[in-house]
């Protein structure tokens, strides 16, 4: 995919609005526009990678530096959240740059698929 056309370049960049609950150098993170719990955001990297797999060691230590600064200004970590990325079509990626979504705030069911 061109970077152009991905919707979470555009909102990295400024281009499409977003709720941002967290941003850094390398990382933004903003709430998603259709919540799975009381807590859903979405941690991504401001440099296009279409998923985990195509994810540089620096850029995995930023994200998941992110996530726990996420679970904590969301004030779900001490009660407990779940941090998850989606990968390929099997694993229901449907936005093609990576992203964690960090859910939480509610008892999660414990079914994974
Ligand atoms: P996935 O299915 O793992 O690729 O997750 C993509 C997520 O992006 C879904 O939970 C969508 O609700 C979310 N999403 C798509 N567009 C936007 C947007 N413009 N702002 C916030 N979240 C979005």
């Amino acid at each position: 995919m061109n970077p152009l056309d991905c919707i979470f370049c555009k909102i990295a960049a400024g281009e499409i609005p977003s709720d941002r609950v967290y941003e850094d150098e390398f990382v933004l993170a903003f709430r998603d526009i259709h919540p799975q719990a009381p807590v859903h955001a979405l941690v991504v990297p401001k440099k296009h990678m279409k998923n985990l797999l195509e994810c540089d060691d620096g850029t995995a230590v930023a994200v998941l530096n992110a996530v726990k600064a996420v679970a904590k200004s969301e004030g779900v970590s001490e009660s407990g959240f779940r941090a998850v990325t989606n990968c390929g079509p099997d694993g229901a990626q449907s936005v093609e740059h990576l992203h964690f979504h960090v859910l939480g705030g509610a008892q999660l069911s414990g079914r994974m698929g």
